[in-house]
């Protein structure tokens, strides 16, 4: 699976000692010449590693300004197949503009590393969220629910890009506790809408079974509605329906439909009936994202904030 790191990367990895990074770039004179210029940052707080990269806060000492910074060092970048992917997942996020998808700055390179300019989240992921609280209220999934539905959207409509690795950890919530879909490393982008891809790729907890079947007809956009589906369950019973001890028992589990709701946990009929709507075996089968939008579990809703207080980052806040 391509969202797994091999371990020998594990020494590639940037350990940034400096304490400032500076960035050379090239801007013009009022005469139109080109003029080489610095900016400088100040390395902030360790905020995570992922894949390939380890991501740092950067605060820019002119403006103030703070940034997550995806390091990739040159070193794990000298496979023609990690730049390739690299410049990939640049070429599609730089692409894109929604308030529910991680803003997408700027890159640069030193001697040693790519720095990738984000939107910062402070307030992590989901996957951080749901494991501080075990799991969320109804009410607070429907608002990040729908919060995801629009970036992907916006994502299948008007982009055609496919995230493919929709997760928890990959929902990034900003200081407001808004969604922030984030990690592009394996989104994909189609020449047309009928095009179908075929390569193995996602996390095991949240794969489509019409990537695991790796049949010639291949898959499409629906995959990443099979991911929200997990994601949903996720988020209401604290755990991905098919997760097991093996990823070859998940594999199995995720070909034959096999989850169930944890017992004497209070999940509504309405919740139970859209997860079971969205995980179906044959994308044609699955619900669209404008059908979930229009499921009785977000229409029969009398309120769903637009807002949630960032004190539900570590307990049950009742929305008034
Ligand atoms: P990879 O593509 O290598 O898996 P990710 O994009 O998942 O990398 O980032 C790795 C980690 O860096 C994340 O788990 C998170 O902790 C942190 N991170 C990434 N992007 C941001 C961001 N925009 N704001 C705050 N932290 C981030």
């Amino acid at each position: 699976m391509e969202s797994y790191t091999p371990s020998s990367s594990q020494d590639l990895f940037v350990n940034i000692k400096k304490e400032t990074i500076i960035e050379k770039y090239y801007s013009h004179d009022e005469e139109g010449n080109r003029v080489a210029s610095t900016r400088m940052y100040t390395k902030g707080r360790f905020l995570g590693k992922g894949g390939f990269a380890k991501c740092y806060e950067l605060i820019e000492r002119k403006t103030g300004q703070s940034y997550a910074a995806k390091v990739f060092s040159k070193k794990s970048l000298k496979k023609s197949r990690s730049k390739q992917n690299l410049l990939s997942e640049i070429k599609i996020h730089q692409s894109l503009n929604h308030k529910h998808i991680v803003g997408f700055t700027h890159f640069f390179e030193d001697k040693d590393n790519v720095y990738v300019l984000l939107e910062l989240c402070s307030n992590q992921t989901l996957n951080d969220l749901v494991k501080r609280r075990g799991c969320l209220q109804e009410i607070e999934a429907k608002y990040f629910l729908l919060q995801i539905i629009d970036a992907v959207e916006y994502l299948h409509k008007k982009k055609k890009v496919i995230h493919r690795d929709l997760k928890l950890g990959n929902l990034f919530l900003n200081e407001n506790m808004e969604i922030k879909i984030g990690d592009f490393g394996l989104a994909t982008s189609l020449s047309t809408n009928e095009e179908r891809k075929m390569t193995l790729c996602g996390t095991p907890n949240y794969i489509a079974p019409e990537v695991l079947m790796n049949s010639k007809e291949g898959y499409s956009f629906e995959i990443d509605t099979w991911a929200i589906g997990v994601v949903l369950y996720a988020m209401i019973a604290g755990r991905p329906p098919f997760e097991t001890r093996e990823v070859k028992t998940t594999y199995y589990k995720i070909q034959r439909i096999e989850y169930d709701y944890p017992e004497g946990f209070p999940i509504s009929v309405e919740a139970k009936h859209l997860i079971d709507s969205i995980l179906k075996y044959d994308p044609k089968d699955r619900l669209t994202l404008k059908q979930v939008r229009e499921h009785p579990f977000i229409t029969k809703c009398h309120f769903i904030p637009s807002t949630l207080p960032v004190a539900c980052i570590d307990r049950i806040i009742t929305p008034d």
